[in-house]
């Protein structure tokens, strides 16, 4: 057991915080309250080596480990928490899984530009009837000829508002096997997308819209009884998801540490007070904590697809100890804290997200009590009792 990266790792990680460090930290607080994708980063990303990590090259990606991508999260967030969303969009989120399961036709069609930063790709997952019960989605694919008709609503998608095309989790038929996903673009006929309405994080999202909405069959990514194959490349984007909360959580807690080093109060700095060493020693130990949870999970992955059961204690303890560091941070430093001429605020109000997103933290919480007792809780109630 080795807890010390690679020198290989080490260069990397060095390499990316003096880019974001050269290239993103001037801006940060101004970009952190823009509502919409950054696509310039995106670019700068891609002209460095930072889109598709995990993705082969033969398919325009790097060929790198889900940990290489772990650690540029990590190292971009420390300078630019806003730019970790690129880092996710590019390495975790719906692309990874397209670039899993797209056909060469579809990866030449639309990979090139989402890796190059050119357009971005959204994830309509949720429903407003199917939220953790993901299963209960009624959005519908009917084969009609050559075609597919689509129709349903989709809300929450993140990057809605400015993603070229959507990863639809589609239902052809009934029960978990009947479920897929499709690929839909923006501007097909059918396919209405809402005006942004905002997360707490600032972040846009628009209500997407299905009304006999006709794309090619070539469009399907998954078929019926894609299901599990998803969720299994799901836990990816859980990652990303992780990396950026404690990320950010560490982000906040830094400034923090700084600011209780030099602030004087009562003649002395804060840090001389015991009531907040002791916030900042219980604030390390979690971080700690966490941060081995999460590179367990993505150095196990290696480039395949991390475990669900490490993928759940991961997320769970770093949306926890993100948020927990944040939240602290911002108490820390008072009034200033509070305020949006800092970037904690933001990091607390970004990590509160990441509890719900991709898996609530009682959504995985029962994941990892089915570990524990190794066998199925099923969350719905018994058939008689439905019934009634
Ligand atoms: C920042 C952000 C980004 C998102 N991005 C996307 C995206 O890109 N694409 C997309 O499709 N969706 C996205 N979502 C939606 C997200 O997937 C859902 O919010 C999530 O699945 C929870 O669904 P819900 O909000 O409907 O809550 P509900 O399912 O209604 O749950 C409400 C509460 O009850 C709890 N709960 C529910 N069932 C159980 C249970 N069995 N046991 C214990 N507790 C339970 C939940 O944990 C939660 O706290 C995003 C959400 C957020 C906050």
């Amino acid at each position: 057991m080795n807890f010390e990266f690679t020198e290989e790792q080490k260069l990397f990680a060095e390499g990316v915080r003096k880019l974001g460090r050269a290239h993103l930290e001037k801006d940060a607080l101004e970009r952190a309250h823009d509502p919409r994708f950054p696509f310039e980063v995106a670019r700068l990303m891609h002209a460095q080596g930072l889109m598709g990590i995990t993705i082969p090259e033969a398919d325009g990606g790097v060929g790198g480990t889900l940990m290489d991508a772990v650690i540029a999260i990590e190292q971009v967030a420390a300078v630019c928490p806003r730019s970790a969303d690129v880092v996710q969009f590019g390495n975790f989120g719906p692309i990874r899984t397209f670039a899993e399961y797209a056909t060469p036709a579809q990866k030449m069609r639309w990979l090139g530009d989402l890796l190059a930063g050119n357009t971005v790709i959204s994830l309509g997952m949720t429903e407003p009837e199917a939220g953790s019960a993901v299963t209960d989605l009624v959005t519908s694919a009917r084969a009609d000829g050559s075609q597919l008709v689509i129709n349903g609503t989709k809300v929450f998608s993140t990057f809605s508002p400015d993603a070229a095309i959507f990863l639809v989790y589609v239902r052809y038929g009934p029960g978990l096997g009947g479920i897929g996903s499709v690929i839909v673009e923006r501007g097909t006929p059918g396919f209405t997308i809402g005006p942004p309405s905002r997360f707490m994080s600032g972040e846009e999202w628009s209500e997407l819209h299905f009304e006999n909405c006709r794309v090619p069959a070539e469009n399907v990514l998954l078929g019926p009884g894609g299901f599990k194959k998803q969720i299994a490349s799901f836990n990816v984007e859980r990652l990303g998801n992780s990396a950026r909360a404690l990320a950010l959580g560490r982000y906040a807690y830094d400034k923090a540490r700084d600011y209780a080093a030099t602030r004087r109060q009562f003649g002395r700095p804060l840090c001389e007070f015991q009531g907040l060493q002791w916030k900042f020693a219980e604030m390390a130990i979690k971080l700690e904590g966490a941060q081995l949870l999460l590179y367990r999970a993505a150095s196990n992955a290696d480039r395949a697809l991390p475990s669900a059961y490490e993928t759940a204690v991961a997320k769970a303890a770093c949306n926890q100890v993100g948020f927990e560091l944040a939240h602290e941070a911002v108490q820390t430093m008072g009034a200033l804290g509070y305020s949006t001429d800092t970037l904690v605020e933001y990091c607390m109000r970004r990590c509160r997200g990441w509890m719900i997103a991709g898996g609530s933290i009682e959504m995985l919480k029962n994941r990892i009590a089915e570990h524990v007792f190794d066998r199925r809780f099923d969350q719905r109630p018994p058939k008689a009792q439905a019934a009634e």
